[in-house]
């Protein structure tokens, strides 16, 4: 076992709904510290950049658009083995598929608008932790 970081977004189906305290109750529950956090609004540019790995999807426009819709929260998360711990407190992409108790099966419209993102790996979640945030924002 290893303490980990991992890179969180709660997309803005969720915040539009003000469940950015619901789903980090989830994230407390499961032992995860929420050792960064910060309210922003992408521009297109930045939603694309973030999701370029997924460009050549059908969906890649309309997952843009949606990101830079509204408001996000994003979040660093620490813990022991968090990424693999976070994916699982998420659930499934697919809310349908998602098992019971997880923030996409309780929150997530669709599988478009599923409510948070998670990284899928080390090298991702350092990756995407050092986009949104600089060192001295994450404080332990
Ligand atoms: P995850 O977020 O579970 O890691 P992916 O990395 O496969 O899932 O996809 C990134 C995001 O793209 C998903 O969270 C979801 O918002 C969106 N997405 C994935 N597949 C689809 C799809 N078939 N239709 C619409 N949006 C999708
Ligand atoms: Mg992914």
């Amino acid at each position: 076992m290893a303490v980990q970081r991992t890179f969180s977004i709660i997309k803005p189906d969720a915040t539009r709904r003000n469940l950015t305290g619901a789903i980090n109750a989830k994230i407390e529950a499961a032992g995860l510290r929420i050792i960064a956090q910060k309210r922003i609004h992408m521009t297109a540019a930045q939603a694309g950049h973030f999701y370029a790995v997924h460009k050549a999807r059908p969906f890649y426009g309309e997952l843009c658009a949606f990101m830079a819709s509204e408001p996000v929260v994003v979040q660093v998360l620490e813990g022991e083995e968090a990424i693999a711990k976070y994916r699982e407190v998420m659930g499934a992409t697919d809310p349908a598929e998602a098992a019971a108790g997880t923030i996409r099966k309780d929150f997530a419209l669709s599988k478009g608008e599923n409510s948070v993102h998670g990284s899928d790996a080390p090298e991702t979640a350092a990756e995407e932790i050092a986009y949104f945030f600089a060192g001295l924002e994450l404080v332990g």
